[in-house]
């Protein structure tokens, strides 16, 4: 039923208008014209102002012609660089960029899925609920759209993010949570050739730490890096000041808890060894999120693939989405793959069947709640 034509037509003009993250504008008016073109209630928040985005996040309301439940559809609009000037190239049904950009698949698959269902919708009168679609702005920053959305203009308590990896049939239904760890330590000052003694190394205190830490996979659920390390002169000089810059996720937030206490501790205990000093800044990027195996969701989101012949499957990420926010914001939200292929590379790819299977897997959602 959904225009398949017309699906990769949406798809391929939208990578084409540049949206990297905190410059959303230029693509965010134009959805939100063809938003309105197709009936929908058009509003753009005010996250921009607190995130340094030129736009805010895109909200879009339809009124249902059945009380089936309010629906959210949330992707998000900017991308990650190189993203600006995309030129699609297409090659035996996968649609590539040309090797000098990122797609930009992730997430305007998303984008394109959710307005083709919808106006697959509305040309054929089909049965639906109110229905909510928000495009963020600056997902890739840090969720900062996400975190920043006016979540009192929403009245759905149901939400589908499309902003996964994987064939169309797997649903995210269990995310991490994940804390930023920065640490600078400092020494002291010395020739290192005329008087090292009287120096304090800040290379050798990060290195100490450093050495001590439990990193990458901790156990199932928990991971942990040291992602950039700075500081650092010249060769004679005894290092003064190093910064090391880290994370850890964990799907248990205990485990989470665990990890960066340990990570902040191993700098503590190296300062203290060296005679210098750390300071330790931990922040917490997002919280975890759960959807249980039996929730309505899930159980709505598999019929809704089997009614496709999609094999659902559920799954779980290492990574951070909106769906972790919106979570948070007491709307229950899984996070749906839209075959989205090595993102965030320049071999970004996505097989044509792939889009078209999304925006089939969006309306058969909003039918099943219809
Ligand atoms: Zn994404
Ligand atoms: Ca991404």
């Amino acid at each position: 039923m959904i225009n398949e034509k017309r699906v990769l037509d949406r798809f391929l003009s939208y990578i084409q208008i540049d949206s990297p993250t905190k410059h959303e504008r230029e693509f965010a008016e134009f959805l939100m014209d063809e938003l309105k073109r197709l009936g929908f209630e058009v509003y753009m928040d005010k996250a921009g102002d607190s995130v340094g985005s030129n736009s805010g996040n895109v909200i879009a309301k339809l009124k249902g012609n059945t009380e089936g439940e309010t629906l959210l559809f949330c992707a998000h609009m900017d991308t990650v660089s190189p993203g600006r000037g995309i030129n699609p190239v297409i090659k035996d049904g996968i649609v590539f960029s040309d090797g000098t950009t990122v797609l930009g698949g992730d997430d305007k698959a998303g984008i394109a899925a959710i307005l083709e269902a919808v106006e697959t919708v509305i040309e054929n009168d089909i049965d639906h609920g109110d229905l909510e679609l928000v495009f963020t702005i600056n997902e890739e920053g840090g969720l900062y759209g996400a975190k920043n959305l006016e979540y009192d203009r929403l009245n759905a308590k149901t939400a589908f993010v499309l902003d996964s990896g994987g064939d169309p049939g797997f649903i995210v239904i269990q995310g991490p949570a994940q804390n930023q760890i920065n640490a600078k330590f400092i020494g002291k000052e010395a020739h290192a050739g005329a008087e090292p003694e009287n120096g304090i190394s800040a290379i050798q205190m990060a290195a100490e730490a450093i050495s001590k830490m439990k990193l990458l996979r901790i156990d199932e659920e928990t991971t942990a890096n040291i992602g950039f390390i700075s500081g650092g002169e010249a060769t004679n000089i005894v290092t003064k000041e190093v910064e090391i810059h880290g994370e850890a996720r964990s799907l248990n937030e205990e485990k989470l808890q665990a990890q960066t206490d340990h990570m902040v501790k191993c700098c503590q205990d190296a300062a203290e060894k060296f005679g210098g000093k750390v300071e330790v800044q931990v922040e917490k990027s997002y919280g975890a999120f759960k959807v249980e195996e039996d929730a309505e969701i899930v159980v709505k989101a598999k019929e809704a693939c089997k009614n496709l012949g999609l094999e659902p499957a559920t799954t779980t990420t290492g990574g951070g989405s909106d769906t972790n926010i919106i979570n948070v914001n007491g709307i229950s939200t899984v996070n749906l793959a839209v075959g989205m292929r090595l993102p965030h590379t320049v071999d970004e790819h996505i097989y044509i069947k792939d889009l078209e299977n999304s925006a089939r897997l969006v309306l058969e959602i909003i039918k099943v709640y219809a």
